[in-house]
Parts: C-alpha cells; structure tokens; sequence
C-alpha cells in the first residue's frame, strides 16, 4: 500500500510539474481565432516595414514569436498552395494542391472542422480571388489550384459565413452555365459586387469585389483589407458563437514577384494597418487567438545599404546612406518564415517548427483535445 501511494504521489507530482510546462489554453469559453497571413512576407518583409513607413509598426506588440519552415512534400521551395494545405490541414502536399493529401484525397480544413465539430462561424478576407489558392484551402479541396470553377462551386456550398474579395467571373461566367451568384443568393447570402455594404446580420455575407483580383496598392486599391477584416469582425461578433477568420495580405508576394520596391513597402504598410484593426479587436475581446504568419518569402529580399554620391572635404564619395531593398530573384525562396502569435494559447507558437504545425498548435490553443488526437 505504501509503495503504492508512493508511486501514486510521485506520479502525482511528475503530472503537476507537466502541466506546469504546458502552455496553457484558456478554458472558459471558447476562443476566437483570427489568422492573418501575408503571402510572401518573409523576415526582410516584415523588417521593411520597420524603415519604411511607420516608426513603430504594429509588428512590435507581439512577444510570442517563433519560425516555420515551409517546403511542401514535393518541392524545397513551395508554393502558397502547398503552404496553405499544410496550414488549413495539417497535411502537408504537393505543390498546387488545394487541401488534399499526396494522393489526391480530400483533407478537412481547420475552418471546416471547427464549422461542423465546434459550432464556429467562419470568414475569408482576401486581395485576390475568393477561389486563390490560400482562401481556397480553408473550403476547397480540388488537385490542381487553377481549377478555380471547381474552387468556386464548393465555395457556393461551403457555408461561410462572411467571404470578400475578387474573382467573381469564377461565380458568374462559367463553362458549365451555372450562376453561383444567385444560386448564393438563394442560400441566405446577402451580396455586393460593388462596395463593401453594410452587412445583413440575418444572412451570410458575401463580396465580390473585382472581377478577378483586386487592384495592388500601388494601382488604387484603398483601404480594402483593414476595411474588410473590420466589417468581418463587426459582423462575426454579432452573434456571440465564437469565430474562425482568415485574412490574406496577398500582394506581398506579388511585389516579390514583380521585384518591385515601392509596391512592397506600401503592401506592407496596408498588412501592418490591417494588423492594427486586429489587435484592436483583440484589446477589447481577450477572448482571440491572433497567429500571423507567411507562406513562404518571395523574392530572396534583403535589405542592403543604399550608396549615395556626397562631397567630402572638397572630394566626391560614394558612401553608404539609407537601407535599399534588394530583389535576389523573383520566385519563392526557401527562407524560414516568421510567425507571431497573440491572446489565449499564444506561447504554443514559438520555436522552430514546420508549417503543418500551425494547424495542430491552433487546436491545441482552442483546447479541442478530438482534433489534436489526429495527428500524423
Ligand atoms: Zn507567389
């Protein structure tokens, strides 16, 4: 019998000094998350915001930081729909799949499974189409990313309950003659295809707001994305059921792409404005879990000295004056990428970690223990 409380004691102890390390998830209520991603924002994205633009960026309030590594299971470099199969799953794939396995089988999402498993409602805020491969991940499982009129089809029947950005050709101009528009409309959606309207607090809400993409920043796009993720929150909150919302600041990578400095600093500062209207949310409604991170990096940018040509005693030099950004290439790289986290659940986000385990550690931030046990 001693022996036995012995062990038992002991047992006791090891359990406590266990749950002592063991970040803890707030277990009063369920938690809110709000998940930005910005495509193609690698460390020397995010740093770009800290010389260009704002002197404090909102980047600063964060305190839980860790690095994800991001290649798919096909290709070291990925692409942002492997990135995103990974994140929304857990499952990591091949380079174009849209939530499914390496042979093709369909993987439930993050947003599904709390949509159906945990009663939450759900929102996808983007600059690109609607059916892109990063919001199209969270809804869609398709084999190839430009399968956009499958993509659309399963968003037509997904039940989210607040989407906006482009792509509406994919909902209105098909090969198949269907017209997904109205056939949202007759599935209690309220939709605009011109601005973003109030919202209707009885029906899902939907925002077509371009025909394909949405214009960059640096072509006229506004104020898009902190205005859209503000109208998501207000609506999300309206109800009281806790939510899932992603929001995706696409156009870093596109600047990447594009090798073009001017666009990535100013889609930089609408993500970091963007990230302002989150954690604004997060000051009054504790209650969130805020986890921001990329894909992957695009462009192998670094951030070099920019030499200027002044007249020294009387001499002509060439010296080293402002920070310049400097395009390495202009496709993905294999970079690590950063991610912050903030609210209930934050500390399970530092380290080192692959993307999948974005996915696993927001389960385990949400304390649903049913969905934790799956993984690989
Ligand atoms: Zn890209």
């Amino acid at each position: 019998m001693l022996r036995l409380s012995k062990i038992s004691s002991a047992l006791f102890l090891a359990l406590l000094a266990l749950s002592a390390c063991t970040p803890q998830a707030k277990e009063d209520g369920p938690i809110n998350v709000i998940f930005l991603i910005g495509d193609g924002m690698g460390l020397p994205q995010v740093s770009s915001a800290f010389y260009f633009g704002d002197d404090a960026p909102n980047f600063l309030q964060f305190e839980k930081i860790g690095l994800m590594k991001t290649n798919s299971s096909s290709h070291k470099v990925t692409d942002s729909a492997a990135a995103a199969t990974a994140m929304a799953t857990g499952v990591r794939s091949y380079n174009r799949a849209i939530s499914v396995s390496p042979d093709s089988l369909s993987v439930p999402s993050i947003l599904e499974l709390l949509r159906d498993q945990a009663g939450y409602q759900t929102g996808l805020v983007s600059l690109t189409t609607i059916t892109h491969a990063t919001p199209a991940c969270f809804y869609a499982h398709v084999e190839d990313r430009d399968q956009h009129e499958d993509i659309a089809a399963q968003l037509a029947t997904a039940r989210v309950d607040f989407f906006a950005g482009g792509g509406l050709k994919y909902f209105t101009q098909r090969k198949d003659q269907r017209n997904l528009y109205q056939e949202l409309l007759g599935s209690n959606y309220h939709l605009d295809s011109l601005q973003l309207s109030a919202y209707d607090p009885a029906k899902k809400n939907g925002y077509f707001l371009a025909s394909e993409s949405l214009p960059s920043k640096v072509e006229g796009r506004g104020n898009f994305l902190p205005d859209a993720t503000q109208l998501g929150l207000d609506y999300l909150s309206e109800s009281g059921k806790p939510f899932f919302l992603m929001v995706e600041g696409s156009y870093i990578d596109w600047a990447g792409h594009a090798e073009n400095d001017t666009m990535l600093i100013q889609e930089m500062a609408d993500f970091n404005e963007t990230l302002g209207v989150v954690l604004a949310y997060l000051e009054k409604h504790p209650n969130t879990l805020l986890v921001v991170t990329a894909d992957h990096e695009t462009g192998g940018v670094s951030l070099d000295k920019q030499y200027e040509a002044y007249k020294v005693f009387g001499q002509q030099k060439v010296i080293p004056s402002e920070v310049a950004i400097r395009f390495n290439s202009n496709q993905h790289s294999a970079e690590l990428v950063p991610v912050f986290a903030k609210g209930p659940g934050e500390d399970y986000f530092q380290g080192i970690y692959q993307n999948n385990e974005i996915y696993f550690r927001m389960l385990q931030a949400l304390n649903i223990q049913s969905f934790s046990n799956i993984r690989p």
